[in-house]
């Protein structure tokens, strides 16, 4: 048994400008001692997660355990452990059953293993709902950030495990489907902020992440689905629920599919878009017609260990650039097996830097969508590539937007890359190249006047082999 003191307990109760759906007070006295006190609630249609919150005087050892049932059937106990638990078809607190959520008559029960003959301790029960395409209480009471500041945080935003088709060695060395312990395990190990599971077309593994994520303090656990479609694949980040993926018979098509991801307030990007598609790589490439650009956010750059060549993402990515749509370029190790063996890239690499407003899945998806964000392809702890344009008064980072009519600067701050060389991209196409001279190294880059389109910085080793990739910064001109 653990108590909270009572500044503990405020803080988990929600803020004061929070409406609750339902709201239940009362109190536990000695005559509740080891009897179950049951605290009934209605539940509509189209409830999406139901999240009960308790709080109660817990002065003069008063202990009040918690458990549901919804109207058919038992769906989880957490005793006195929690004050709080969360249900949703997709994953629930630990201790709690995922599943359908019926609606009707639920009840809430108290169990009061001890209350002091004479005692009276105040309780307060406190049920959200979150809706269809209404605000998300989850949301709302979500814990707080694993690092509430603003910086560059390292991850990893594509990786799978037994919930789909990762494996590793058994304990007698068979193949066997890897259990998501060992994957999350390896991303903590790699040093990494966030790392995204992103198993293909299921949410079976969300559950899994609720659990790890307290265990893993320091790792923020991103629940991502990889949309496998016979017409391509996609990352989802920030929508907990099943998105259907049978693009062609449930869902009309693949706008369809992006426009309800953005509605959810989640973010897609297509994952290694210049694979093949066909027998040599069923359904891998992007080949999707009436692909919705301004409902993707992001595309892999980098897949695994594809860096350079036509099957890199890269390409892909710079030519939909210069068809003027705005995409982040992000990267995944698409790791199958936490053990990476000889030739496999193992997690967190090559690692997606974002700089984010705070290390949590919305300072991610904020970062994401801001776009200063870089890749470090071999996944370092260190490097680093800040990017910013400057004309006259006026600065952007990399995602944003600048006025190029009358020329400006393009600077690059690169750390752990001494002896590389920088290349400014402009609309694509390298424009110059400059040395990187040492390992806390400043490089200048003039663009002309009326530099229209997007530029962007990359790193190179000595064999043209990227080791940094940039985001674009967008380049506007007034018409003449
Ligand atoms: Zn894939
Ligand atoms: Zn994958």
């Amino acid at each position: 048994m653990r108590f909270l003191a009572p500044a503990l307990l405020a803080l988990l109760v929600p803020g004061a400008a929070a409406a609750q759906d339902a709201v239940f007070t009362g109190e536990i006295t000695g005559a509740d001692h080891q009897h179950y006190k049951p605290v009934p609630f209605d539940v509509p249609a189209g409830v999406e997660r139901i999240t009960v919150t308790l709080t109660y005087d817990k002065a003069n050892k008063t202990v009040v355990d918690m458990g549901v049932w919804d109207p058919e059937r038992f769906r989880g106990w957490s005793g006195g452990t929690r004050d709080r638990f969360t249900l949703a078809p997709s994953d629930a607190t630990p201790g709690y059953l995922t599943g359908a959520l019926p609606a009707g008559r639920w009840q809430l029960m108290l169990g009061v293993p001890n209350a002091r003959a004479n005692s009276r301790a105040a309780y307060r029960v406190t049920v959200d709902f979150d809706r269809a395409g209404g605000t998300h209480a989850s949301e709302r009471i979500a814990d707080a950030p694993l690092n509430p500041a603003s910086g560059w945080y390292r991850g990893d935003f594509h990786m799978h495990d037994a919930n789909s088709d990762g494996s590793c060695s058994s304990q007698s060395g068979k193949r066997v489907p890897c259990p998501l312990f060992r994957t999350v395990e390896a991303a903590a190990k790699a040093g990494l902020d966030f790392a995204a599971v992103t198993d293909h077309n299921t949410t079976a593994h969300f559950g899994g992440l609720r659990e790890l994520q307290p265990y893993f303090d320091r790792t923020l656990l991103i629940p991502g689905t990889e949309i496998t479609t016979f017409g391509g694949h996609a990352n989802i980040f920030g929508e907990r629920r099943f998105v259907d993926f049978r693009v062609g018979a449930a869902v009309p098509d693949i706008a369809a599919l992006t426009r309800d991801v953005a509605a959810a307030g989640a973010i897609l990007s297509i994952n290694h878009p210049a694979l093949p598609s066909g027998e040599a790589c069923m359904g891998c490439g992007w080949i999707w017609p009436n692909t919705d650009w301004n409902r993707v956010t992001a595309i892999e750059a980098i897949n695994s260990t594809i860096t350079t060549g036509p099957l890199a993402g890269i390409g892909f990515w710079y030519a939909r650039l210069n068809e003027g749509h705005r995409l982040t370029g992000i990267a995944g190790s698409d790791n199958h097996d936490p053990d990476a063996p000889e030739g496999k890239a193992p997690i967190g690499r090559p690692t997606t830097v974002v700089h984010a407003p705070e290390l949590s899945l919305a300072g991610i998806l904020a970062g994401i969508r801001a776009g200063n964000v870089f890749i470090d392809v071999a996944g370092t702890r260190n490097r680093l590539l800040e990017v910013t344009a400057a004309a006259g008064k006026s600065k952007a980072v990399m995602g944003g937007t600048i006025a190029g009519d009358a020329g400006l600067r393009i600077h690059a701050h690169a750390v752990g890359v001494g002896g590389a060389s920088a290349e400014l991209v402009v609309n694509g196409a390298v424009a110059a190249q400059s040395p990187v001279a040492g390992d806390d190294a400043h490089v200048e880059f003039p663009l002309a006047p009326r530099s229209c389109g997007w530029a962007a910085v990359n790193v190179r080793d000595g064999e043209g082999r990227p080791l940094l990739v940039g985001n674009p910064i967008y380049l506007t001109c007034r018409r003449s």
